[in-house]
């Protein structure tokens, strides 16, 4: 076989692998992270939830997380039948305290693969991996593509943490799907141009209720402004099949939205938010560890999502570590890698479960400003919300925003 050698391939360079990088090339591993996007992909931001100080600083990017975190943006609740609108502003709390704010996700990975840098891990960007390579089934590098060429290399441990791509899960046969995650459709795209900045021009983030769903329009780095459009089944196929006409059918309904993204350069095809959870068969075998979203996918909007991964990773640099210095047996060290993580999703998907159950109306109007929680919680909580009178200063719209809600939700 041709191609250098190192001791750790990882694929992708997302959250969680910066983080597995870092922590091995801190210990003098050689380690090359592979990053198919070409520099800072945009992402909409995210809430830093369960981020803890102490892997922080393992890390070595406490003193710059400040800098990626910010107060929770404001977020504009309209209803597009009657034109009543709120807008949700969010108690940033105590600015010492990492939770509940929203992450610049696009600075902090940036941050992440730096910190990984500094420490001694290779990066290389604009480099897809399109397949592992094998060696009587045990996984002994990978194939990938850089500007075209293909090139292969060796390594003693590959670690996929190439998010939902779950490329290793796809090449092994390991990649189970579970439960679909809830009974509607989203699509999403980016647009840019003047005429999408004027519309996001006083509210950055805009939950606007249509029948039979809502549509959440969201600023994001780079000048880009991102369009999801979530439907209740029924309404979605009211609309065709293809995801551009469930897309529009939805964007036709706000005559705003609808001129503006007429007016604006679509720059990402129409995509579809994952529908449906998976995991892996095994989180670790011979010569490969999958971390991260490429483990296990919960939720395509976790807002624990990020700190599940950096603390799988976590657990996943020690892993390679011990097999590495060739310290147990690998096949108890996989399993008891794959049991710890599995402790570590439960108890992740449970903590936002714990936090809204025991929250109060002013917890629940922060969980409102949220854009993923829509998806993930109860139905009811927009109509709670907007009913309860719990959304400050709307107090003479909330009858018109209750009754949009109940309409928008009514089909799930
Ligand atoms: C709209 C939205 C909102 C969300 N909100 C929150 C939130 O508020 N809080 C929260 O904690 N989580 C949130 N999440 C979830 C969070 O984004 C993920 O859980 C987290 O990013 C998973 O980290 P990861 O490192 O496993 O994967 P990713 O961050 O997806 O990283 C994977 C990396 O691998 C790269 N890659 C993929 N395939 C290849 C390949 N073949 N070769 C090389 N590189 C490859 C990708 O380009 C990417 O950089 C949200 C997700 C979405 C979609």
């Amino acid at each position: 076989m041709s191609g250098k050698s190192h001791e750790v391939i990882v694929i992708g360079a997302g959250a969680a692998g910066a983080t597995v990088a870092n922590l091995l090339a801190a210990e003098g591993r050689d380690v090359l992270l592979l990053e198919r996007a070409h520099g800072e992909a945009p992402h909409l931001p995210e809430t830093s939830y369960g981020l803890r100080r102490e892997l922080l600083c393992r890390l070595g990017v406490e003193a710059q997380v400040e800098q990626v975190l910010e107060p929770p943006p404001p977020v504009r609740l309209l209803s597009v039948a009657t034109g009543a609108s709120c807008e949700l502003r969010v108690d940033p709390g105590r600015t010492e305290d990492l939770q509940g704010r929203s992450l610049n996700r696009t600075g902090f990975d940036a941050l992440l693969r730096e910190a990984a840098r500094s420490r001694g891990a290779a990066l290389r960007t604009c480099s897809e991996v399109r397949a592992p390579l094998l060696e009587e089934g045990r996984v002994v590098g990978v194939r990938y593509e850089s500007e075209g060429r293909a090139i292969k290399l060796q390594a003693r441990v590959v670690v996929d943490a190439s998010g939902k791509s779950a490329l290793l899960g796809h090449a092994l046969g390991l990649r189970q799907p579970l439960r679909k995650l809830d009974p509607r459709r989203a699509v999403f795209s980016h647009f840019q141009g003047a005429a999408m900045e004027a519309l996001t021009e006083a509210a950055p983030m805009t939950l606007a209720l249509i029948e039979g769903g809502y549509i959440l329009v969201a600023r994001m780095p780079g000048g880009r402004v991102s369009v999801v459009a979530v439907l209740g089944e029924r309404a979605a196929a009211s609309f065709g099949e293809s995801h551009e006409s469930v897309f529009l059918g939805a964007v036709l309904q706000w005559g705003a939205l609808r001129a503006a993204v007429e007016r604006s350069r679509q720059v990402l095809p129409f995509l579809p938010v994952m529908n449906q959870a998976f995991e892996s068969t095994r989180a670790a075998g011979e010569g490969y560890v999958l971390v991260g979203e490429a483990a296990f996918f919960c939720d395509p909007f976790f807002s624990g999502g990020v700190s599940l991964a950096m603390d799988g990773a976590e657990l996943a640099a020690g892993l390679v570590s011990r097999l590495l210095e060739g310290g147990g047996r690998p096949e108890s060290l996989y399993a008891e890698y794959e049991a710890r993580l599995r402790v570590l999703v439960r108890r992740r998907e449970q903590e936002p479960r714990d936090w809204l159950d025991a929250s109060s109306l002013s917890a629940l109007a922060v969980a409102g400003a949220d854009p993923h929680l829509p998806w993930s919680t109860s139905r009811l909580l927009l109509g709670a919300l907007a009913g309860a009178g719990a959304l400050p200063g709307a107090a003479n719209r909330t009858d018109a925003l209750s009754a949009a809600s109940r309409k928008a939700f009514s089909e799930v």
